[in-house]
Parts: structure tokens; C-alpha cells; sequence
């Protein structure tokens, strides 16, 4: 057998189930790590309930024109998210072409059993736009669903309790579909996790988030490609402005001159933030493992069929794995909590455990209401009590550390080795507490105080200013360095080739940031003598006094592009004494000059940044808009339109 046919029949997912004899395969696609988190739960549900072999499988490892192949003993589930304007996650791209491919040929899919759930928030327009196109070809062509197609709504923190409720509902009718016995529960590792004694100290993950930054000799760290995470230096990063409970800050990297990494304006930058170390140490020292820190052990999977696929950061030491690889300050999930109780170091600790995570309304109250994370939640109910947890179970409980993106602030064409972003960072609600124990960092974003931490220790600022959870020293290496794991990501949120091209920008709070970028772009375009259109920018802000963006640079972008074509309207909604105003305020305030900007078949862009209920209100309001300029009929249509022909462009985040 040729090495080429190896692989493609390990990606046969018809083979892998006759081959190895697994009686469900769990395909996640996922973008942030969460939906894999949930598709793993599921596959261990379905293993430890009822002895089914259950695999966890991620999409692209597959080839899934062999879905046609499956036989109706197989059992496939898909666990599916739905990121930015209802798009398929970045590794579902294979599938999501293949199933659109078999609807188009009409393939047959009668074997095919599946169960669906899908993960959306439904603030957005497209919610759960990914899994309910999937669940409707799958269907058309003569899939099989068990029971119903679960949708997590993470609007309201949903989520968690929406998959509980389907997966217990889609297990009870499989158990009375297939006859399946339940089984007592006991603990399978899902990871085969070895000590590893000799291994080349180059090879070992310590916090990189690609391997071609284990040995930046190797030829793959030279290539161009901006999705590969580097390490980037800051140049500098400052506070730009201060409130009581939030500040923004500006932060600028160095995107070195052998211009590995690229960006274009309107483009987003993935930060790769690590743990607080006070959180590790916490942790580190519950297990009892604070001596074995550096211990270097690999990390395969139990039940690939390949008997232990390797993790992508391994081999890697114990502290790099709580550091750098999972999310141990983020949300937990109930049923986390619950199999942690198996665990506990007394009687009185599982006790207390088992009653917090009960149901539903006490595990809201007592562990994601007082933010607590997996850490203080062990310091609180254990005190200082050693727990015997195996390190497969922090694996298959915790999300996987993801980078957060953020929305560039710069200008490709003004500065193409330089990249910033603008971050709100929110201080943490309660000072932490004289023992050490840290209540309040897990309802504190990760990589915004990370990014805290970088920009006080670039400005040589006390750590404990803001009670940071990184006030014991965090991210060492990096910070010492003062350098951050970054990437560009490319997003269609560009500025028109042409800058005669009329646009309306429109922004709330941080959501600002890629109009500084669209503005420089546009002044400097100006300055080299080329026509620049009408360029229109409605900000939303808080308060003037505490939170308006760049206010120094605007005027100088006027003086520069023309106060007759760079108009700016500003909206304040917590102004002392004042009314509430929001973008959409001034934007019908001047509907008939943007309506006319519309109209006049330019090709008038309008972008919009900020949170989801904000990019749908201002929607809704341009429809208001439209209907009173051309009347009620085909509004919806136009909006479309534009959407189509990119004349309408939204960078929306949660
Ligand atoms: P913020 O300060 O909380 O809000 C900015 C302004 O938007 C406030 O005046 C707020 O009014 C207003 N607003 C709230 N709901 C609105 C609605 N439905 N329609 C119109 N205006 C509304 O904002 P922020 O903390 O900077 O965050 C803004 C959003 O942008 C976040 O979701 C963030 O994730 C996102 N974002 C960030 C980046 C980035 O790169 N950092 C980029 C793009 C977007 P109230 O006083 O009523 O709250």
C-alpha cells in the first residue's frame, strides 16, 4: 500500500468504522475549540452510558464524500458552529463543500444516522445558519436525524443547559431505539498520557502555538504565512483612556522587516493569550504537582483508531499544559463539575460539589455567578486539601486555549510592519482576596488583562495596580521579552479599491478601531494626490469624557481629506444629564444625505463594527431609512442586495 492510499483510507470514515469497530463517530466543527469541547462530551456520554465505542473526530481529518459509504449500523454525530455572517467554522470548509456537492448531484445518504446539535447565538441574524443547512441536506438526502436538531443559543449563556437537555433526550431515544443498556459509571481516561524521560529539549511545546516555532532554524518558520502564529514584539502600548471600571488600551506590534507576516487593512489580528500564573501555581499546587512542573510528558488520544492520535502541543511539561494549552479560568460546564466530585479530597468536599452542581439554577448562582474558576472552585470547596485528579481529565473537561481576534486599528498602506489593536480591558469586579483565593477572574477577559499585563509591564507600571490575575509575574517568558503570539487573519471587511468610492462608516466603542485604520488609509491616500470620496463616520461612545477613541487624530485626518468629505458624527449615550443617543440616532438624523450617497450609483459602502445588537439595530434603522426614501416595498431585497454586492459589510463580535 502506498503511503498515498494509507491516508486516504484513514480518512474514510466508512472504513474507519468497520475497521476499528466503533459504533459512533462524533465530527465537530469548530472555531473557538467550544463545539469540539461539547462533540468530546458527547462521544464520552454515549461511551460511559451505554459501552458505545465513540470517536471524536475533527471534520477536516475526514473525507466525506465516503458518507455515502456508511452502513445504517453507523452512527455519526455532527456538532457544528456558526461563526461571523452565518459561516461554516474554518476547519468544516471540506465538508461543508461536500455536502453542498451532494445536494447538487443528489447523492443518497439513507444510511446515514446522525444526530445534530449546533451552536449559534441568536443576536445574530444567521443563527445557526451552519447546522440547520447541514441538518436540511442531510435530510433531502434521505439522512436519518435521532431525535431533535439541538440549538445552543448562547445569547443568554444557553448554551450549557440546551446541550445537557439534548443529549439526554438524544441518548433516552437511542437507548429505546437500540435496546442499549446502561452501564455503571467509571472513569476511562481519554487520553494515554506518558511521562516522557528522554526527549530533545527542542521538541517540547512550552507555551509555542505552532510547530514552527519550536525551532525557528527550521525552513516552514520561513515561510510567509500570516495564519502562522509568531512571536511579534510590541513597540509600544499605551492606555488611551481610563475609567472607573474599564480602560482602553492601544496596542502596537512589530511585524518584523522580513515581512513573514503580512496584513491588509480591515484584517484581524489573533492574540494567543496564557493563564494567569497565580491560577496555575493555585492549580499546580491542588494537584500536588508543583514538584513535577517541568516534567515532559506526551499527549495522544485513547480511542483514535489509530490507537492515540498525538495532540497538537505535544510533548510539552505539566506547567505548559495549565499555561498555555487549556482554558482553566474559563466557563465551566456543569457536567465538568459534577465528575470532578469523583475526585475530591473528602467526603465533605464531593458533598459540596455534587450540591453545586445538582441542577441547573444552583450551578448558575454559586459557579458561574460568583465566577468562579476550576481552580478556586477546588480551593474553595477543598481548602488546601491535595486532589487526585488524572491529567486526561483537565483534557477532556476544559476547551482547548484558543486566540482571541481583534479588529486591526492600523493601516496597512500607512504602516505595513506595524499592526495595532484597540482593547477594552474591564477590571475585575472584586479586589482578590488577602489568602489568595481569586474569585473574580473568571468573569474577566483572558486576553484582554493578558494584554493588560503586557502593556504595564512594557510601561514598567506595579503589577498590582488593578489586583491583575497577573500580578504574581505573569506570562514569563514573553512578557520579558515583551512580545506576544500573534497572527493575521484575513476578513472580507475592506476598503474599496477605488477611494473615490463614497463610504459610511459606522462604529460603537472599540468597534471604532478599523475605521482608524480606514481613515489613515484614506488620509494618506489623500496626501498622494488621489480623489477621495464623500467618507462618513458615525462613533458611538459611552461618555465624551471617558471613552471617545483617537479624538486627537480626526481632526488632522480632516484638515488632510477635507472637512466637506470627511464628516464625523459622534453619539453619546451615557452622557451626565443628556439623553441617550446611539449611532443609529445620527444616522437618521442624515438619512437623506446617505440615503442620496446610496442612490446616486457609486457603489456606496457602508460598514458597520461593534457588538451584535448594535450592527442589527443600525441594520434595521438603514431599512427605515430606505423605506422612506423609495417606500415600504423590497426593502428586505435592497438590504440583500447591498449585502451581495459587498456594499453593506459587517465586522460584528460577540
Ligand atoms: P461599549 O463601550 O460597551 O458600547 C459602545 C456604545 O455602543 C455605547 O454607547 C453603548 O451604549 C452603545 N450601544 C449599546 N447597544 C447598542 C445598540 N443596540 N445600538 C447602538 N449602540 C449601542 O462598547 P465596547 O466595550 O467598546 O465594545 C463594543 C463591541 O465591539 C464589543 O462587542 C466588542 O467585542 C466589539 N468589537 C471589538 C473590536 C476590537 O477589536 N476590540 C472590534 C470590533 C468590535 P450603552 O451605554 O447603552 O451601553
Amino acid at each position: 500500500q502506498t503511503f498515498r492510499q494509507r491516508k486516504a483510507e484513514a480518512r474514510n470514515v466508512a472504513l474507519v468504522f468497520k475497521e476499528t469497530g466503533v459504533d459512533a463517530v462524533i465530527f465537530w466543527g469548530s472555531q473557538s475549540g467550544r463545539a469540539e469541547a461539547f462533540a468530546r462530551r458527547l462521544a464520552e456520554s454515549l461511551e460511559a452510558r451505554f459501552g458505545l465505542r465513540s470517536l471524536a473526530a475533527d471534520l477536516n481529518d475526514y473525507d466525506h464524500a465516503n458518507l455515502t459509504q456508511l452502513e445504517s449500523s453507523h452512527l455519526c454525530g455532527f456538532v457544528l458552529s456558526t461563526h461571523g455572517d452565518g459561516d461554516p467554522p474554518d476547519n468544516s470548509d471540506g465538508f461543508w463543500r461536500a455536502i453542498h456537492a451532494f445536494s447538487k448531484r443528489g447523492a443518497q445518504l439513507s444510511n446515514l444516522r446522525y444526530m445534530l446539535f449546533g451552536l449559534g447565538n441568536s443576536k445574530y441574524r444567521q443563527f445557526n445558519r451552519v447546522a440547520e443547512t447541514v441538518d436540511d441536506i442531510l435530510e433531502r438526502l434521505g439522512g436519518t436525524r435521532i431525535g431533535e436538531f439541538g440549538r445552543g443559543d448562547d445569547a443568554n449563556g444557553e448554551t450549557e443547559d440546551n446541550f445537557l437537555a439534548w443529549r439526554t433526550a438524544t441518548e433516552d431515544l437511542l437507548k429505546a431505539e437500540l435496546g442499549l443498556v446502561e452501564q455503571d459509571s467509571i472513569y476511562n481516561p481519554a487520553f494515554n498520557i506518558q511521562e516522557v524521560l528522554l526527549a530533545d529539549p527542542n521538541g517540547v511545546f512550552r507555551g509555542e502555538p505552532h510547530q514552527a516555532l519550536l525551532n525557528q532554524a527550521t525552513a516552514s518558520s520561513k515561510i510567509a504565512d500570516p495564519k502562522i502564529p509568531r512571536a511579534l514584539p510590541v513597540v509600544h502600548a499605551r492606555p488611551l483612556w481610563e475609567s472607573d471600571e474599564r480602560l482602553c488600551l492601544h496596542v502596537e506590534l512589530d511585524l518584523g522587516a522580513d515581512r513573514l507576516v503580512k496584513y491588509k487593512t480591515g484584517d484581524h489580528l489573533a492574540v494567543w493569550p496564557s493563564n494567569p500564573v497565580r491560577e496555575v501555581e493555585q492549580l499546580l499546587s491542588l494537584l500536588g504537582l508543583q514538584e513535577k512542573r517541568e516534567t515532559i510528558i506526551s499527549i495522544g488520544s485513547v480511542n483514535t483508531p489509530e490507537g492515540g492520535r498525538e495532540s497538537a502541543f505535544s510533548p510539552t511539561t505539566i506547567e505548559a499544559l495549565f499555561s498555555h494549552y487549556l482554558e482553566i479560568c474559563g466557563l465551566l460546564s456543569r457536567e465538568a463539575v459534577l465528575a470532578l466530585a469523583s475526585f475530591a479530597p473528602s467526603e465533605a468536599s464531593k458533598t459540596r460539589v455534587l450540591q453545586m452542581s445538582d441542577n441547573a439554577q444552583t450551578f448558575k448562582k454559586e459557579v458561574v455567578g460568583s465566577h468562579l474558576t476550576l481552580p478556586s472552585l477546588m480551593r474553595a470547596v477543598g481548602g488546601l486539601l491535595v486532589w487526585r485528579v488524572p491529567l486526561s481529565f483537565f483534557l477532556e473537561k476544559l476547551k482547548p486555549l484558543q486566540p482571541r481576534y481583534y479588529s486591526i486599528s492600523s493601516s496597512a498602506v500607512v504602516q505595513p510592519q506595524r499592526v495595532s489593536i484597540t482593547v477594552v480591558v474591564d477590571k475585575p469586579p472584586n479586589p482578590t482576596s488577602e489568602d489568595g483565593a481569586i474569585a473574580a477572574v473568571g468573569g474577566w477577559g483572558l486576553a484582554t488583562s493578558y494584554l493588560h499585563a503586557v502593556e504595564r509591564s512594557c510601561n514598567s507600571v506595579p503589577s498590582d495596580r488593578y489586583h491583575s490575575p497577573f500580578a504574581l509575574g505573569a506570562p514569563r517568558a514573553l512578557l520579558v521579552d515583551h512580545k506576544v503570539f500573534g497572527a493575521v487573519r484575513q476578513s472580507p471587511f475592506k476598503l474599496p479599491v477605488r477611494a473615490s468610492t463614497p463610504i459610511i462608516m459606522v462604529g460603537s466603542g472599540t468597534g471604532v478601531a478599523p475605521f482608524r485604520a480606514f481613515v489613515q488609509e484614506r488620509a494618506r491616500r489623500k496626501a498622494m494626490g488621489h480623489e477621495v470620496g464623500s467618507t462618513f463616520l458615525f462613533m458611538g461612545f459611552r461618555s465624551p469624557a471617558s471613552d471617545l477613541l483617537y479624538e486627537d487624530e480626526w481632526s488632522e485626518h480632516q484638515r488632510i481629506i477635507g472637512q466637506d468629505l470627511l464628516k464625523i458624527w459622534t453619539a453619546y449615550s451615557r452622557e451626565i444629564g443628556k439623553r441617550k443617543v446611539y449611532v443609529q440616532d445620527r444616522l437618521l438624523e442624515n438619512a437623506a444625505e446617505i440615503m442620496r450617497l446610496f442612490e446616486e450609483g457609486s457603489g456606496c459602502r457602508m460598514y458597520i463594527c461593534g457588538s451584535a445588537d448594535m450592527a442589527r439595530d443600525v441594520v434595521d434603522t438603514l431599512a427605515v431609512m430606505r423605506a422612506k426614501a423609495a417606500g415600504q416595498q423590497h426593502v428586505n431585497a435592497w438590504i440583500k442586495q447591498l449585502r451581495q454586492s459587498k456594499q453593506l459589510l459587517e465586522d460584528v463580535w460577540n
